[in-house]
């Protein structure tokens, strides 16, 4: 079943706001849900995963974007070392309150699969996302790729096990937040009393206080290093697409997720070829004799060259399809056509010889001076 557009499933417009988005979803999900929908169990799942799928992508501004971008695309890569997953389910906060109205709803998220399971997870930090750009040649999109690239990498100290502190051993209860690691202030802004909680500014919120600083990391708890990832771009794959290594971005502060990696792909730019999807399109130019007496042109293709008969008699702007010739669909086989434009370069200039014999030869004067274009002209002007 081909996909869907995501503002088709849930319904609305591309302009929608958040909140459209929001009660789009929810009715849907309503509606949809396998426990309540009227449908068979199969159809409903399928559905249910639509709409989420759709409301994952539309509900997260930057993914929106990507997908308003790219298309499927821009945010379907979610591509580890390991492969071809679907993961990324982040909207268990924006979904609590249609969660807590229904065990049914926590039930059916938990158990799933995937998308809403495993909450909770928000209190721990996470280290942070890593972005990088990776540029590959063209010949990718048909075959595929592995390069290996380099990603800076901050990983806790192994020394004192990432407490910044010598052995591991010489801390002790920070003073100014009494080792809670956050402090409260109350600020009075008019009538009324704000009371903020935010990380202690001394600890770093680490609760703790470093008497004897660990030599290896000066005290940070942290290492830098670059790690090197073989990186598996699969055929098929769009120009600016992003590909999402799981696990691979910064470490966490502090026994938390490390952070992703993400790697956006930008194809080199290749002045001969445009590519539309699975389409390639090129152009050529030939001499005057060789589309008339027909002959052979080089032509570049997605992965170098090709010899193209030139039939005789062949007209300016012929396009000629090269099949198999394309770019793949993504992580598949099927090649799309190699669409090559023939452009025809008359000579600028004749000698009175080469004017007698192709006057002999075509027809001269009497041709170009013929009355046919007349009534044509009329035509049209009528
Ligand atoms: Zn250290
Ligand atoms: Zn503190």
């Amino acid at each position: 079943m081909p996909k869907r557009d995501y503002y088709d499933v849930l319904g609305v417009p591309k302009t929608a706001s958040a909140d459209e988005i929001k009660t789009a979803y929810r009715r849907l999900a309503r509606e949809h849900h396998p426990d309540v929908s009227k449908e068979n169990p199969k159809a409903a799942e399928e559905k249910f995963k639509e709409i989420s799928e759709a409301y994952e992508v539309l509900a997260d501004g930057e993914k929106r974007q990507r997908y308003d971008r790219m298309g499927f695309s821009g945010v379907e890569t979610d591509f580890g070392p390991g492969g071809f997953t679907w993961q990324n389910f982040t909207h268990a906060g924006d979904l609590e309150d249609l969660l807590g109205a229904s065990p049914l709803f926590r039930q059916f998220f938990g158990g799933f699969g995937s998308p809403f399971g495993g909450g909770g997870t928000r209190a721990a930090r996470r280290g942070s996302d890593v972005e990088l750009t990776v540029r590959v040649p063209l010949s990718a999109a048909v075959h595929g790729a592995r390069p290996t690239i380099e990603v800076p990498r901050s990983d806790p100290c192994g020394d004192c096990r990432g407490t910044g502190a010598r052995n591991g051993t010489a801390l002790e209860t920070c003073p100014e937040c009494h080792g809670e690691g956050q402090v409260r202030q109350v600020r009075s802004s008019g009538f009324a009393q704000l009371l903020t909680i935010g990380e202690c500014p001394r600890c770093r919120g680490t609760g703790r206080r470093i008497l004897d600083k660990c030599p290896t990391c000066a005290g940070s708890g942290r290492l830098s290093s670059v790690e090197r990832i073989e990186l598996s771009i699969p055929a098929g794959i769009e120009d600016g697409a992003i590909l999402r290594v799981p696990g691979h971005g910064m470490a966490a502060p502090r026994g938390g997720r490390a952070g992703d990696l993400f790697v956006q792909i930008d194809f080199e730019p290749s002045p001969h070829l445009r590519r539309e999807g699975r389409e390639a399109y090129t152009e050529t130019t030939i001499p005057l004799a060789t589309a008339l007496l027909g002959g052979v042109a080089t032509v570049p293709t997605v992965e170098g060259e090709a010899q193209l008969t030139i039939p005789s008699g062949t007209q300016p702007e012929t396009p000629f399809r090269l099949r198999g010739e394309g770019f793949p669909r993504l992580g598949g086989s099927s090649r799309g056509d190699l669409t090559v434009t023939v452009h025809i370069e008359l000579p600028r200039s004749l000698s009175g010889r080469e004017k007698e014999l192709l006057r002999e030869a075509l027809g001269g004067t009497e041709r170009e001076s013929s009355p046919k274009r007349e009534p044509l002209f009329r035509r049209r002007a009528r």
